[in-house]
């Protein structure tokens, strides 16, 4: 059976100690959950979550890294600073530095790369507009994300790469793909990866949907054979409502 991983997003929301306030309350609830649990933060507070998550198996990570290794790269944080504070995953690639900062697949490339090297997890982030979904080319666009990403890569460092499909058009909507659309992009994801290195590697990468997830919807999902769990945006910033979506997937997935 796969994986059952859930990631939360928290995007540039709280603060370092909002973000202690948030772990002293999610703890308890998910301490028990028999799921890989992880959540990303902004870069001020992963010290905090360095301390508050020690005694527990909670993962914690970045949302962004640089795609420099170092020097005069102003206002940029690089995956060897990541590394030396016991950061061992990040986002990368996610929409909304897409779209908002305009990075290119060729950037995330060097991104995965420059933590390949400091043995940080990328978690990469794909998917297509509403615009490319409605002209029929969700399958180009996403085989495309996933060749670039990850191009010069080789098999064996996949497994320091989580793909989430996050559809653009479902992230922060409130409207989430169908579980039809979301098994349909999850094989296509795996299919592209055994096409770029073995039938193996694509049974194997771990794969993850993101948009508008909730405690009330994830259970329509929870089923999917193929998907290994969920990124989380909104819901991820308040922790009961956080665990109630992971409880409500473990339990639908036994
Ligand atoms: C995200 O931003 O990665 C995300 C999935 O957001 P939301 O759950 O809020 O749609």
């Amino acid at each position: 059976m796969l994986n059952k991983v859930v990631i939360g997003n928290q995007k540039m929301n709280l603060t370092a100690s909002q973000t202690r306030r948030f772990i002293n309350a999610f703890v308890p609830l998910v301490e028990h959950a028999n799921c890989e649990i992880g959540i990303c933060v902004p870069y001020t507070n992963l010290a905090t979550c360095k301390r508050a998550l020690k005694e527990t198996k909670i993962m914690f990570g970045a949302q962004n890294v640089s795609e420099f290794e170092r020097g005069a790269y102003t206002g940029e944080i690089s995956s060897a600073m990541l590394a030396d504070i016991g950061c061992k995953m990040s986002l990368v690639g996610h929409s909304e530095r897409r779209k908002i900062f305009s990075e290119q697949n060729s950037q995330i490339n060097n991104k995965i790369k420059q933590n390949l090297k400091y043995n940080i997890t990328s978690i990469l982030c794909i998917g297509e507009s509403k615009r490319e979904r409605t002209a029929g080319t969700t399958k180009n666009v996403i085989c495309k994300q996933l060749d670039e990403c990850l191009s010069g890569l080789y098999e064996n460092e996949l497994e320091k790469i989580i793909i989430a499909y996050e559809p653009v058009w479902a992230i922060g909507t409130g409207q989430t793909a169908t579980a039809k659309q979301i098994e349909e992009a999850v094989k296509i994801i795996r299919e592209e990866i055994s096409r770029l290195y073995t039938e193996i590697a694509g049974k194997n990468i771990v794969v993850l949907y993101g948009g508008s997830v909730k405690a009330d919807n994830v259970k329509m999902f929870a089923g999917i054979k193929s998907l290994n769990g969920f990124l989380v945006g909104g819901v991820s910033l308040e922790a009961q409502s956080f665990s109630d979506l992971i409880h409500n997937f473990i339990g639908k997935s036994k």
